[in-house]
């Protein structure tokens, strides 16, 4: 089930996966940790079914779809989830997001004789836990979770339990879902469709969720809270826009519902209108983050009387992973390129509107219109489900330096920005709209920080550093 769970959940990271299994030896009287983890896709890594079948026995587990934030990409020891085994038992975890104090917590650490074994933020969490004096596992976690500032969610195995944790802020997702008897957790919902398990609720910005023997019993689970002053929620609001599959539910909403409202407000906003009578618009989404919003934006133009039609004008190729995603800009580049191509007839001669979900550096929009170019449009209009992206995220997405990033080398100048792209016209969904496609949006319940540079939790000087120099 863990491995259906990674693979529904392959978009959210595709560097390297892994398992984690707790497995009770009866004769021995004790719990013993399985895992196996490797650098690539959930399929390639267990490819042999021996694997799943032989090595990762047990009554509980956890994994871990892996996309570097923080720690180099291609070490192996920066694969989740992690494993210690320790005087209190065994501990492995599993972390999506950014721990915003992990240079204070990890040099404080070292100076205490702490060796760390990866480069990761995440592993500041288990040491805290190991080094705990409270006596129970569940409250060693606890007094980690504490100490630890800025994104996280979190599954984390015990001997006997499994823990999901949300930080005090909810910035990313983390969702509770039940099968039979048995409960299960996960980014998203549709790691529970693939499974056949039920969505309960999401797990509670700061809350330490509890699945033992006790509550499988009762059906009652255990829940304690990271103490730290009430803050209001600040969810992330990019997972509407680009980072969830739209099947799923986010922050208890239907990702899908509000990616057509972003499509939808943004031809309110930003439309194009076709010059004359026989003129007619095409409408491309850059698939497939975009094609929802897309289907928003030309049943919103339709009803605005705009005579425009959807087509499928850019092939996308579903055998190289995303391209923002990957790390290192010589793979980026490439992977662009082989990425996507065009249908020429579609667009030959045609007012093409390109319906994208964000622009972060450029380097793939600019490409596209390259491309869209090529198969003669009459014009090209670019328009963006989303503000510019102007500051880098330290919450959990992999943006880069402020420097890289097309909005700020462009001084937010719109015009420059079109112009860097080869595009007519060029339009963002301004922040007001973005917050209005966002339920109970009214600008206090999501972090904005990548358009606006208000960052809900402060920032560790040591990872501004990081990401000016990344
Ligand atoms: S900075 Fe942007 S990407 Fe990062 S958590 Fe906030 S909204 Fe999400």
């Amino acid at each position: 089930m863990t491995y259906y769970g990674l693979h529904a959940l392959q978009h959210r990271g595709q560097e390297a996966t892994g398992i984690v299994t707790s497995e009770y030896l009866a004769d021995k009287k004790k719990w013993r940790f399985n895992f196996y983890r490797g650098i690539g896709l959930v399929t390639d890594v267990f490819k042999d079914e021996e694997i799943l079948k032989s090595q990762l026995k047990g009554s509980s587990a956890i994994g871990h779809n892996r996309y570097s934030t923080t720690g180099s990409a291609d070490n192996k020891s920066n694969i989740q989830p992690f494993v210690v085994n320790y005087k209190a038992g065994n501990l492995a975890l599993g972390h999506n997001g950014n721990l915003t104090n992990f240079h204070t917590l990890r040099e404080q650490l070292q100076s205490e004789g702490t060796i760390f074994q990866s480069t990761s933020d995440s592993e500041v969490i288990l040491h805290l836990a190991a080094r705990s004096k409270k006596s129970d596992q569940i409250f060693q976690v606890k007094e980690a979770l504490d100490a630890v500032e800025g994104a996280y969610s979190l599954v984390i195995l015990t001997d006997d339990s499994l823990i999901a944790a949300r930080d005090p802020y909810g910035f990313r997702p983390l969702a509770l879902g039940k099968l039979g008897k048995a409960y299960v957790v996960a980014s998203e919902t549709c790691a529970f469709d693939i499974i056949g398990a039920e969505y309960i609720r999401d797990v509670q910005p700061g809350e330490i969720l509890v699945i033992d023997n006790d509550g499988l019993a009762t059906g009652k689970l255990q829940s304690h809270w990271i103490t730290k002053k009430k803050s209001q929620p600040y969810h992330c609001i990019f997972e509407y826009i680009y980072f969830s599959r739209p099947d799923s539910k986010i922050f208890g909403e239907s990702v899908d519902k509000v990616r057509r409202k972003l499509g939808k407000l943004l031809a309110q906003e930003s439309p194009v209108k076709p010059d004359d009578k026989e003129d007619r618009v095409i409408v491309i989404s850059v698939p497939d983050s975009s094609n929802t919003a897309t289907l928003g934006y030309v049943s919103e133009a339709n009803k605005m009387g705009d005579d425009v039609r959807l087509e499928i004008g850019l092939i996308r190729s579903h055998y190289v992973g995303r391209t923002f995603i990957q790390p290192g800009q010589t793979s980026r580049e490439l992977k662009v390129k082989t990425k996507f191509n065009t249908v020429k007839g579609v667009i030959k001669g045609r007012k093409v509107v390109i319906v994208d979900d964000s622009i972060v550096r450029g380097t793939t929009s600019k490409q596209l219109v390259k491309l869209i170019r090529e198969a003669e449009p009459k014009e090209i209009h670019f328009r963006v489900t989303s503000p510019p992206i102007k500051f880098p995220c330290h919450y959990g997405m992999d943006f880069p330096s402020k420097e890289e990033l097309i909005a700020n080398r462009c001084n937010s100048n719109i015009d420059e920005i079109a112009k860097e792209l080869g595009v007519d016209s060029l339009a963002y969904l301004s922040m007001d709209k973005l917050l209005e496609a966002a339920p109970n949006g009214n600008g206090t319940h999501y972090c904005t920080a990548c358009f606006s540079g208000n960052y809900p939790v402060a920032i560790d000087k040591e990872l501004t550093k990081d990401a000016n120099d990344t």
